[in-house]
């Protein structure tokens, strides 16, 4: 590993995290609100293992884990109370929150499963508790969703792992090698950077195989004259970055190249007009409007791009169904595509925050397709 400007994190700002979380806890007038989405509870606590859960409340904060992870979580999170669990919920939920007078207990609902939900429910039932279990959603997401400059470090430095891997890869793309060897070639230069883990599968597509916006690299031998999409990621201190570029191998036709140049202008135009304030599908038409008015809409089938933190896909969502509006301090992707079925395709991305109302680019890598 190289030298990093950025050492391992001496104290996590869980204080002021724990802060904003329990005024929107009180906003929604719940007493407790209990977190096991694992970036929300790594995010709040510091806590990194696995399993657990946390309880926050007024005055409580409570990580309940099993033995694995107690002693770790007595580093990790200073700020909580350590719980041990025991194998089923009714044997330790209730007595957790039987004297606690709480009446309302807010649950992750994009999280919680419907059987842990109806378990949860059971055991206090048994166990004669009398807590109403209330469905949230976003709470700790739209926490996440403004990074605070320690998380900008950090993702900075995964984009810099992401960066230095791709310019080192791309001079070993040429066409004669598969697309799993490709992947392969990316994924040991992240690590050899000091990337912790890929945060998602790599994407090497090419030929007709770049059509396909979430292809899985395979077999196929790439071939001169192809676009070759890569999408990639690296990861620090949790955090995650995420970027894509095509590149075209040789003379690749005239539609290829033409896409490219739609792209690559829906792209830098919506990074140069992106503004805090802004309803991310504002953000989404800037891209989306050029690649319409060239006539290629229809070819461009998803959003222009996603929050990325300790999540690769996270809070904001910039595509034509999202709500909500962007705010300085968001880190997203801007990653507009078009896709011809048969012929291949071209993607784009770079990850920007938005401070003093505008985006600055994150990405290092260049642009140029070959
Ligand atoms: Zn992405």
């Amino acid at each position: 590993m190289k030298n990093r400007i950025v050492e391992e994190p001496k104290r996590r700002p869980v204080a002021e995290r724990l802060r904003k979380l329990r005024i929107s806890i009180a906003e929604r007038e719940l007493d407790a609100l209990l977190v096991s989405q694992p970036e929300n509870r790594r995010y709040l606590s510091g806590f990194t293992g696995s399993a657990g859960w946390l309880l926050i409340s007024e005055k409580n904060a409570i990580l309940a884990t099993d033995f694995r992870y107690v002693e770790p979580a007595r580093g990790e999170s200073p700020a909580f109370e350590i719980v041990r669990t025991a194998r089923e919920l009714g044997d330790w939920f209730p007595g957790l929150v039987s004297d606690s007078g709480w009446h309302k207990l807010g649950f992750e609902a994009n999280f919680v499963s419907y059987d842990s939900h109806h378990k949860l429910g059971e055991a206090m039932e048994s166990k004669k508790v009398d807590l109403e279990l209330v469905p949230t959603t976003n709470l700790v997401e739209q926490l996440r969703a403004i990074k605070e400059p320690e998380e900008l470090d950090f993702i900075t430095e995964a984009v810099k792992l992401a960066d230095v891997a791709f310019e080192q890869a791309r001079a070993a793309i040429r066409p004669g090698i598969t697309e799993k060897e490709a992947a392969w070639t990316i994924e040991r230069l992240l690590r050899q950077e000091g990337s912790e883990t890929v945060p998602f599968e790599i994407i090497v597509a090419s030929g007709p195989n770049a059509a396909l916006p979430h292809a899985r690299p395979t077999d196929r031998i790439i071939g001169p004259g192809e676009p070759v999409i890569i999408d990639m990621g690296a990861r620090f201190n949790g955090y995650c970055s995420d970027l894509s570029r095509t590149l075209l191998l040789g003379k690749a036709g005239n539609t290829l190249e033409e896409i490219y140049d739609i792209v690559l202008s829906a792209q830098t135009t919506a990074i140069e007009r992106v503004e805090s304030g802004m309803d991310a599908t504002q953000a989404d038409r800037l891209a989306r409007s050029i690649i319409e008015q060239a006539g290629y809409g229809d070819a461009f089938g998803h959003g222009l791009g996603h929050g990325v933190g300790l999540a690769v896909h996270e809070s904001p969502t910039l595509g034509p169904g999202s709500s909500g509006s962007l705010a300085d301090g968001m880190v997203f992707t801007v990653e507009p595509g078009i896709y011809l079925t048969g012929q291949g395709g071209v993607r784009i991305e770079d990850m920007v925050v938005l401070e003093n109302g505008r985006a600055r680019v994150l990405t290092g890598a260049r642009k140029d397709s070959s």
